[in-house]
């Protein structure tokens, strides 16, 4: 049996965990250890684990009809042609698709939206510090950890850096939505108190995360904490070339998807292309995204998986898996890690499709140069002042009533089954609810009802965690009715 084996990147979050995927002649794909990555050791978590179940192959569509990559290339040169255009590129492919894909926007006179809409909040000075993180070998040599995030669910790979800091001597305090088992101390404070008993100073290092749906407020207060404690601060990311994608990017294109959601539904934007961007799976409410989608006059889906909005997409035009693509993706921590791939299919469809629409032909080559150029580099990280902000109220809640929130991770941005089906209360709502051992807990908002299972965690009072979309939900985070069925 013939079998090929690549060299690539979890595509999960961006930690950059490298592996191989091994493929037989059948199309049959296995996942090895690759020891020698710098940044997990070999070692991957569930979702990497469960790779093969990602890596849905798509396939080329017109109108609903399969065609071939070619005659897609050509239909969506067509109806792109005087379209008032706009794109969307979050960071699920390598660095030098990105590149194509802005070129085209060039060409288009538009932009790429990287869908990280927190940037547009941000002045510019602030792009450096929240886009490239610290070295994951730094978080080992810090003296204190302020996480805010749940490393376990959202960022695994991140504990075994977060567990060696702790043999290094460092103390983790958690200010996240429950207890975490590795933090010596579990906090939950009024964020006014952070600076004064969080404990940090410039031997420390934050954690805390950036996606499509963060609070900008948020991410403004984590930045006025790194800077008034003199603390090393690192955004980690969702998407393999979140980082990547953004500097080559370099700040043009910042709608959120939920400005592109509003765009459409106010009839403002009309043509949408997406390269590996699936709207429907990184929204909270898939089914409002794909109601809103098919507004679109035009929805143009470049993409190497089968997500939900290929099938709704007017015209699809498939890539190669992302595991055997010719390129790179830039890791949280700035490191580029290139695939053992050489294949350069969603490039070329890329390049006929620029020459098509009027601009330059592409090759890989070239454009990988131009990474290196262009990214590449010595980062600078300008110094930023104090931010003005105000984040997200969460509370206060009535009694049987619940915020929902969505705990992020690589299951849900790519709306994978997983096996955590079943949210999180803490004692007193069960108590509160009269729920049973073995029971569940109905969850009501005005998008209907769900009965899921739950389990107790150490965390604050009125809060739902889930680590799994649910169809009740209709934002990060939706304020629900509780009842014990
Ligand atoms: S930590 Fe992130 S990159 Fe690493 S295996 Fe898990 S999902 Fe993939």
């Amino acid at each position: 049996m013939k079998e090929m084996i690549y060299q690539t990147v979890c595509p999960g979050c961006n930690m950059g965990c490298g592996l191989y995927i091994r493929e037989d002649d059948e199309g049959a794909l296995a996942v090895d250890f690759m020891k020698s990555s710098s940044a997990n050791l070999g070692k991957l978590c569930r979702f990497g684990m469960k790779l093969p179940h990602h890596y849905s192959k798509a396939t080329s569509m017109v109108d609903g009809k399969e065609v071939s990559v070619e005659d897609a290339v050509q239909a969506a040169s067509d109806r792109l042609k005087g379209a008032n255009v706009t794109m969307l590129g979050v960071g699920n492919t390598t660095n030098e698709e990105s590149l194509a894909f802005s070129k085209i926007a060039d060409t288009l006179g538009t932009v790429v939206n990287t869908g990280m809409g927190v940037y547009s909040q941000l002045p510019a000075e602030c792009h450096p510090t929240v886009g490239v993180g610290i070295t994951l070998d730094d978080i080992e040599s810090a003296s204190r950890i302020a996480l805010f995030v749940d490393p376990y669910v959202q960022y695994p790979l991140l504990v075994r850096r977060i567990l060696a800091a702790k043999k290094n001597g460092a103390s983790v305090v958690s200010v996240g939505w429950k207890d975490l088992h590795l933090a010596d101390e579990n906090m939950y404070i009024d964020p006014d108190l952070y600076e004064s008993e969080l404990g940090l100073d410039s031997e420390s290092v934050i954690i805390a995360d950036v996606h499509p749906n963060t609070d900008p407020g948020w991410v403004k207060r984590m930045l006025n904490l790194a800077l008034k404690t003199g603390a090393k601060i690192l955004f980690m990311k969702p998407f393999v070339n979140a980082t990547g994608v953004d500097l080559l990017c370099k700040g043009t294109g910042q709608k959120g998807i939920p400005e592109i959601m509003d765009g459409i539904n106010e009839g403002s934007i009309k043509t949408l292309v997406t390269l590996d961007s699936d709207p429907i799976e990184l929204m909270p409410d898939g089914d409002a995204v794909a109601a809103t989608l098919k507004k679109l006059d035009k929805l143009i889906v470049i993409s190497s998986r089968d997500g939900p909005v290929n099938k709704i997409a007017s015209i699809v035009i498939a890539t190669e898996p992302l595991y055997a693509k010719a390129g790179g993706f830039m890791n949280v921590e700035g490191q580029v890690l290139n695939n053992s791939g050489e294949s350069t299919t969603g490039i070329d469809a890329m390049s006929t499709l620029s020459q098509n629409l009027g601009g330059e032909a592409m090759d890989y080559q070239n454009l990988h140069n131009n990474v290196l150029e262009s990214i590449v580099q010595k980062y600078t990280k300008p110094k930023y002042k104090e931010l003005v902000c105000e984040v997200l109220d969460i509370g206060p809640v009535e009694e049987k009533k619940g915020n929902l929130i969505y705990l992020f991770n690589p299951f849900m941005w790519f709306d994978q089954p997983d096996d955590n089906d079943f949210v999180m209360v803490n004692m007193n709502m069960v108590k509160t609810l009269g729920l049973s051992k073995g029971g569940m807990i109905a969850l009501t908002s005005d998008a209907g009802t769900v009965n899921m299972r739950y389990k107790v965690e150490d965390m604050p009072d009125g809060l739902i965690l889930t680590a799994k979309k649910l169809p009740v939900a209709t934002g990060w985070t939706t304020m629900v009715s509780t009842e014990a069925v």
